[in-house]
């Protein structure tokens, strides 16, 4: 015990009609270290004698209790300092030795509360930081839409008005503002969804993941490419989660799967789920083009594209959601893939989460 890595003490309840009599018997070196005492010099005194600030803090009754129940019995974190110990948070445990003898087992945790309280503040800091950041996006996509419908119907009045008089030139530079700003109102819109995700209380729902998909499968049913695809579903689970931020990842994953599709091939989504202890497992597989691998975690990231517009439509935002939804549901969304494969998106839900 002299060299043992946590501090220990040894007592005899010397008059076991009162707990001051408790008796330092041994001590080891960590005891020392922890408390910035040396504890040896206490031996053969009681607790009354040594330290009568013990004798209010109601925890001798705590070492009655492990002498007579010949149990172990955990202190928690005891937050104690006097004139001579070092003021601190001790995790304490008492264990039984014989009918007269306790040992006292203890760890000095203030370093690591200390730590976990920086950690905290730091976290609830960058939680608000985010929180403002979503907030002023929200109120500048908003505040754009308006300038945004004004250049585009005053556009399309000076095209009506001149075009008679424009040349193929100015017709096209016309069409070219009026495509731009069409574009700019999704992407302002898309941006705005994005940061009202979590701005609100998420309404944690009962939700039929199969009647979800069914539904979403059909409201897709004129999307480009699903008359042809084959969507096949796997057993599908009733879960507690967020029905809206829910249905916009399959949807935003079954999308991609479609606009992603390889050439010449029907496109084949497959959709499962499975359970783990703390969570659902769901997987969107698809037989499209697949993603090389150096992109595999960029994808996620906002506005983040392969491809150029010419090739796919698209603004880079829907992959963002789905990250931003699965992390309101405490779980995790990665991509496996194969250049010319398919590749197959999963994502986990918490069964039981702390929002
Ligand atoms: P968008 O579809 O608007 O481009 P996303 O955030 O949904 O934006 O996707 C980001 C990029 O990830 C896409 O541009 C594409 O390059 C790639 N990607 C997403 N889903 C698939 C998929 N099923 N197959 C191949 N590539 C994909």
């Amino acid at each position: 015990m002299e060299n043992a890595p946590v501090g220990f003490q040894m007592f005899e309840l010397v008059d076991k009609n009162d707990l001051g009599s408790f008796t330092f018997r041994a001590t080891n070196i960590e005891c020392g270290r922890q408390t910035g005492m040396d504890m040896k010099q206490f031996i053969g005194q009681s607790i009354r004698e040594a330290m009568p600030d013990v004798l209010n803090m109601n925890v001798l009754h705590l070492y009655e209790e492990a002498l007579i129940s010949k149990k172990t019995v955990d202190l928690g974190v005891v937050e104690y300092g006097d004139k001579k110990v070092n003021l601190g948070h001790y995790k304490v445990e008492v264990y039984h030795i014989d009918n007269k003898h306790v040992g006292v087992i203890f760890n000095n945790i203030t370093a690591q509360i200390e730590a976990e309280t920086r950690l905290k503040k730091k976290i609830a800091e960058v939680e608000e930081n985010a929180r403002e950041m979503e907030e002023i996006t929200y109120i500048a996509s908003h505040d754009l839409q308006e300038p945004l419908t004004t250049i585009k119907s005053m556009t399309e009045w000076l095209r009506q008005r001149y075009e008679p008089d424009l040349d193929e030139q100015g017709k096209k530079g016309v069409n070219f503002v009026i495509q731009s700003v069409s574009r700019m109102k999704v992407l302002i819109m898309d941006l705005m969804d994005f940061s009202r995700i979590g701005q609100d209380v998420m309404p944690n729902e009962k939700i039929d993941i199969r009647e979800l998909l069914e539904d979403m499968i059909s409201d897709l049913a004129s999307a480009e490419g699903m008359s042809e695809a084959k969507v096949t579903v796997g057993e599908m689970p009733t879960i507690n989660g967020y029905r809206t931020g829910l249905r916009l990842l399959f949807q935003n994953l079954i999308s991609n799967s479609l606009k992603f599709r390889a050439d010449n091939i029907q496109p084949a989504i497959n959709i499962e789920s499975k359970e783990t202890e703390t969570h659902w497992q769901f997987s969107v597989k698809d037989n499209g083009i697949g993603i090389e691998k150096k992109y595999l975690k960029e994808i996620f990231s906002i506005f983040q594209r392969l491809h150029s517009r010419d090739e796919y439509e698209g603004t880079g935002i829907g992959l963002a959601h789905c990250r931003k939804v699965i992390e309101l549901h405490e779980g995790k969304i990665w991509v496996e893939s194969k250049v010319g494969k398919g590749s197959t998106f999963y994502f986990t839900i918490a069964k039981k989460r702390l929002r």
